[in-house]
């Protein structure tokens, strides 16, 4: 199968050709028939699939092969299409993508989020815009000041809607879907499926194609998983080690606060490790700053929450660490997504201590698959270690059975044990992880590719 096949133009063929993509992933094979239909869509696809270009692709045809003059109330030409995303980050790398693809197609685009100045966004809404990117605050304040006009919508896009669902975004979502034409096409897009999905389909969506590629909250075959056991004040010095040995020269590392992010920015700066954070409370400049350098090859460890990271695509990302484990156990699945992208494979360590041990059991539950504890000598966690409650809030009971984990399913494998710091390890497809060639530095940097550039 390749993409002429598909029947998108030779325009778009062209460029995503020229990005190197020789044939369509699966849940391009399947989207891009069925949006060039004219159907309604509920996909469920993550990251790394593929799906932006599945909706952006056939997206791009239907506006190219209907060009014919259209005007608002005002005489300006209306925007066609509207995708929504939930982070500022996201929006920006699928409008890169919407870019990149329409490269030789005269449709314009832009990207809309708040952090920025909303003058320069009047500006550019009052020139000529067919697809807006927006995250759905911003895209409010401009409805709001009379800005922006959605009359003309031909299609709407909800690209990670499970996370604007978790993100508290719905009432902004019902507020805009209120503001579109009655006819027009809905793609629907998530990552993982819930009830509260289910109602939005419901509600939004005509009698839609369903498409599912990868199972749910499944992990790639292509990510060693690591659990190391460790106690709970020792987690910087474990990962500063676990850096330096392995020579880590690109590490993406999920805390679950924003002042555990920065908290451990500093504490790795103090080891002479150089890291930055994106999170809610950095501005906008300082996130893309961040995230422009460390795709670039020129910051070795990038700190995230959830939230920020959502959606990162960067290329053959080598090191995922989860500082500390999620509360809510998908959000697992979606960070060590972020790497063993496109059959690359990578490495997903998490760090655990004696108060996780449940967060680690729900984890191991969901993905149906048992993580062996392994103990890096010297930061193994004292027996008599008692857990405390997680402090987010919601006030985990600490384990009844005194520290030991609470045990799910049979293990497949020894459930602990030791290695020695630094080793070379064996990773899928027999390449070794844990050493840094400069070779494979050259390949992840030359494969990397820059965002939110407009
Ligand atoms: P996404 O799931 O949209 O975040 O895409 C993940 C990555 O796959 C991006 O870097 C895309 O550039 C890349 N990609 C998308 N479609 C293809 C394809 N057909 N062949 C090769 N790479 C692709």
């Amino acid at each position: 199968m390749s993409f002429s096949t598909l029947g998108l133009s030779n325009e778009i063929i062209r460029a995503v050709t020229e990005l190197g993509y020789t044939k369509p992933t699966p849940i391009q094979m399947q989207a891009i028939p069925a949006v060039l239909s004219g159907s309604d869509l509920l996909a469920g696809a993550q990251t790394g699939t593929g799906k932006t270009a599945s909706f952006t692709l056939p997206l791009l045809h239907r506006l190219s092969s209907d060009q014919s003059l259209r005007s608002t109330a005002n005489g300006r030409s209306p925007i066609r299409a509207l995708i929504l995303t939930p982070t500022r980050e996201l929006a920006a790398q699928v409008e890169e993508s919407v870019r990149d693809y329409g490269k030789y197609l005269k449709l314009n685009s832009m990207v809309m989020f708040g952090g920025v100045s909303i003058s320069q966004q009047k500006r550019r809404l009052n020139s000529h815009v067919d697809i807006l990117v927006a995250t759905p605050g911003r895209l409010l304040d401009h409805v709001q000041q009379g800005t922006v006009n959605l009359s003309q919508i031909e299609v709407l896009v909800l690209d990670e809607a499970d996370r604007m669902l978790d993100m508290g975004f719905i009432r902004d979502i019902r507020r805009i879907i209120a503001l579109l034409p009655k006819q027009r096409q809905n793609l629907l897009f998530f990552a993982t499926f819930s009830e509260k999905i289910k109602e939005l389909a419901a509600g939004l969506l005509n009698r839609p194609k369903m498409i599912e590629v990868a199972r749910r909250n499944v992990t790639a075959e292509t990510v060693i998983q690591k659990v190391y056991k460790v106690e709970r004040d020792r987690k910087r010095q474990l990962l500063a080690n676990l850096i330096r040995q392995g020579n880590w020269y690109q590490v993406l590392v999920f805390t679950r606060t924003k002042y555990g992010a920065d908290r451990l920015v500093k504490q790795l700066g103090d080891e002479r490790i150089q890291a930055l954070a994106i999170h809610g409370n950095k501005s906008q400049s300082a996130r893309t700053h961040a995230l422009e350098k460390f795709k670039n090859g020129n910051l070795q460890v990038l700190v995230a929450t959830d939230i920020a990271a959502r959606g990162l695509d960067i290329s053959e990302l080598p090191h995922v660490v989860n500082f500390d484990l999620p509360f809510v156990p998908e959000d697992y699945v979606h960070r060590i997504g972020r790497t063993g992208r496109a059959g690359a494979s990578g490495e997903a360590v998490s760090l655990v201590c004696v108060d996780e041990y449940h967060l680690l059991a729900d984890i191991e539950k969901l993905i149906e698959q048992r993580l062996p504890f392994e103990v890096v000598a010297g930061f193994g966690t004292s027996p008599h270690t008692q857990p405390q409650a997680v402090p987010d809030g919601r006030n985990h009971k600490p384990s009844p059975n005194g520290g030991k984990r609470p045990t799910r399913s049979k293990p497949k494998s020894s459930p602990e044990k030791s290695v020695k710091q630094g080793t070379p390890r064996t990773v899928a497809g027999g390449k070794k992880s844990g050493g840094s060639s400069s070779a494979s530095r050259r390949s992840a940097k030359r494969s990397r590719r820059s965002i939110g550039s407009k």
